[in-house]
C-alpha cells in the first residue's frame, strides 16, 4: 500500500507528464475539473493541441501581423503585465501612446501646427477605431440638426458595398442606416459618383476605405471629396468623409505618396488604420485620428479620476494590455520611414511575382489592383469543371491557407481567390505557392468531372434559355451553400 502511494505521488514529480494520468483522461469541457493539475501537464496538453491550429504564417487568409522582431517580442512579453488603463502608474506607456497618435496624425498630413499634438487614440483594431469616429460623426451631425431645429433621429451613413463586416456592426450597434452602393462585375469598390447621389441631410458621413477587404483596391478619396465640396455648396449640407485606411494606411504613404487620400483633402475628417496589420504589430491594436479637436465632440471624452490624475478617455473598453502599444512605438522607431518604405516595395514585389506566376498558367482573372494593398485576388477563367473554393480546399492539403469567396452585391455570381502578403512572405513562398497552385490545377483537371456540379448542370437542362452569366450564378450559389455549411466565414 505504502508503495503504490508513493508511486502516485511519484507520478506528479517525476514521471514524464506523457506518463502521468492527466494525459489518460479527457480534459474539463464544459464543467470546471474538481483538482488542480500541475502546471507542467497543463502547458503540454494545450500546447499540443493547439498543434492541431494552422501555421498563421502560412495563414495567408489574413493581413494581421505574424512576426516580429524578437527583440520587440522581448518588449511585449516585459509589459503583458500592464494595464493600459492605469495611466497615472504608467505614464510612459501614455506618452509612448500619444507619440505613436502624433506621429501617425503627421503621416496622414494632419493640419498640425510646429510641435502640436493629434486628435486620436490607439483601440484594440480598426472596429473600434471604426465605432469611435462613428460616434463622433453621428453626434456632430445630431447637435447640428438639433441647433437647427430639424429632426435628427433617422441618421444614415453611405458606404460601398465592399465595406468590412465592422461598419455593418456600427450601423446596427449604433442605430445608424446604412446605405450601400453597389458593386457590379468588374468593379469591386464605392463609385463616388454614385456614393454622392446617395447622400441626403440625414448623412452622417460618407466612408471611404483605403484598401478594400475584398481585393485591396484603393477607392477614389479625391474624387469623392470633390463631388461631395460640390454637393455641399448646393445643399447648405456639411457632408464629410472618414477615411477606412485599415490596411491601406500604412502602404500608401510609402509607396504612393502622391496619392491624396488623407488630411490633405479638406472634407476628410478622421482616419482609422489597424497598427496590427502593415502597422506591423501583432494582433491588437488599431488607431483613430482626428483632423481636428473640433471634430471630436467634447461631450464624448470621459473624465476619470480614480485611478490618480485626471485622464481623458474616449475607448469602448476599459482595461486593456498594453504591449501593443509599446510594440508600435517600437515599429515606428526601429523602421522608420525609410524601413517601411522597404518592407511595403518588398511585399508590393512579392505580390507582382505571384500575380504573374498566376497569369502564366492561364487560367485565371487578376481582380486585384497593381496599386493597392499588397496582395492577389483572383478567379478562374472557367469555373464550370471546378470552382474557387474547391481549389482554396486543395491548397490546405500543402499547408497554405487560401480564402475563396464570393464578392458582395451585385456581384454575388464572382468568386475570388485572395493571398495577402505581408512582410514575412518572402519571395521563394510566393515562388513555392506558384508551384502548389500549379499542382493543384493538374490534379483538378484529372479528376472526374464533380457529381456536384453535373447536377447543377443538369438542373438547368429544364431550363434551356440560361445565359452562361446564369449557369455561372448557379455553380456559384450552389458551391458556396455547400461549402459555407461546413465551415466558417475566413475573410477578414
Ligand atoms: C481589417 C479591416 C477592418 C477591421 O479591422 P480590425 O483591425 O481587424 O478591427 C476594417 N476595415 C477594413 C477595410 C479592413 O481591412
Amino acid at each position: 500500500m505504502v508503495l503504490s502511494k508513493i508511486g502516485s505521488e511519484s507520478d506528479v514529480s517525476v514521471h514524464s507528464t506523457f506518463a502521468s494520468r492527466y494525459v489518460r483522461h479527457s480534459l474539463p469541457r464544459s464543467k470546471m475539473g474538481e483538482n488542480s493539475m500541475p502546471k507542467d501537464a497543463a502547458y503540454q496538453i494545450i500546447n499540443d493541441e493547439l498543434m492541431l491550429d494552422g501555421n498563421p504564417r502560412l495563414n495567408l487568409a489574413s493581413f494581421v501581423t505574424t512576426w516580429m522582431e524578437p527583440e520587440c517580442n522581448k518588449l511585449m512579453m516585459d509589459s503583458i503585465n500592464k494595464n493600459y488603463v492605469d495611466m497615472d502608474e504608467y505614464p510612459v506607456t501614455t506618452d509612448l501612446q500619444n507619440r505613436c497618435v502624433n506621429i501617425i496624425a503627421n503621416l496622414f498630413n494632419a493640419p498640425l501646427e510646429d510641435g502640436e499634438a493629434g486628435v486620436g487614440v490607439g483601440t484594440v483594431g480598426s472596429s473600434e477605431a471604426i465605432m469611435l469616429a462613428g460616434l463622433a460623426f453621428k453626434r456632430k451631425w445630431q447637435n447640428r440638426r438639433r441647433a437647427e431645429g430639424k429632426p435628427f433621429d433617422k441618421p444614415n451613413i453611405v458606404t460601398g458595398a465592399n465595406v468590412q463586416v465592422c461598419w455593418e456592426k456600427f450601423a446596427n450597434y449604433f442605430e445608424v442606416e446604412l446605405k450601400e452602393v453597389k458593386l457590379r462585375e468588374g468593379y469591386y469598390v464605392m463609385d463616388p459618383v454614385k456614393a454622392v447621389e446617395l447622400v441626403d441631410e440625414n448623412t452622417i458621413c460618407v466612408a471611404a476605405i483605403l484598401g478594400s477587404t475584398l481585393n485591396g483596391e484603393f477607392e477614389d478619396v479625391k474624387l469623392l471629396n470633390d463631388l461631395l465640396l460640390e454637393k455641399n455648396k448646393l445643399t447648405g449640407w456639411d457632408t464629410s468623409i472618414h477615411v477606412d485606411a485599415a490596411s491601406g494606411g500604412f502602404i500608401a504613404p510609402f509607396l504612393y505618396p502622391e496619392l491624396e487620400w488623407d488630411f490633405r483633402l479638406p472634407l476628410v475628417k478622421s482616419i482609422n488604420v489597424s497598427g496590427h496589420k502593415y502597422g506591423l504589430v501583432y494582433a491588437g491594436i488599431g488607431w483613430i485620428i482626428w483632423r481636428n479637436k473640433e471634430d471630436l465632440p467634447e461631450e464624448l471624452i470621459f473624465h476619470i479620476n480614480y485611478l490618480g490624475a485626471d485622464q481623458p478617455t474616449f475607448t469602448l473598453n476599459f482595461s486593456k494590455g498594453s504591449s501593443q502599444i509599446i510594440a508600435q512605438y517600437y515599429q515606428l522607431i526601429r523602421l522608420g520611414y525609410e524601413g517601411y518604405k522597404n518592407i511595403m516595395e518588398n511585399c508590393h514585389e512579392n505580390a507582382m511575382v505571384l500575380k504573374e506566376g498566376l497569369e502564366s498558367t492561364g487560367r485565371f482573372n487578376i481582380v486585384s489592383k497593381d496599386n493597392g494593398v499588397p496582395l492577389v485576388a483572383f478567379s478562374l477563367k472557367d469555373n464550370l469543371r471546378y470552382n474557387e473554393f474547391e481549389i482554396s480546399d486543395m491548397l490546405k492539403r500543402f499547408g497554405w491557407i487560401v480564402p475563396a469567396y464570393t464578392m458582395p452585391p451585385d456581384a454575388q455570381h464572382v468568386t475570388v481567390l485572395r493571398v495577402v502578403i505581408r512582410q514575412d512572405f518572402s519571395r521563394t513562398l510566393a515562388e513555392r505557392l506558384v508551384i502548389d497552385i500549379n499542382k493543384v490545377i493538374k490534379q483538378l483537371d484529372a479528376l472526374p468531372r464533380n457529381s456536384l456540379l453535373i447536377k447543377v448542370e443538369l438542373s438547368g437542362e429544364e431550363k434551356p434559355k440560361r445565359t452562361p452569366l446564369e449557369i455561372q450564378k448557379d455553380i456559384t450559389d450552389t458551391w458556396k451553400k455547400f461549402v459555407m455549411a461546413k465551415k466558417p466565414k475566413l475573410v477578414c
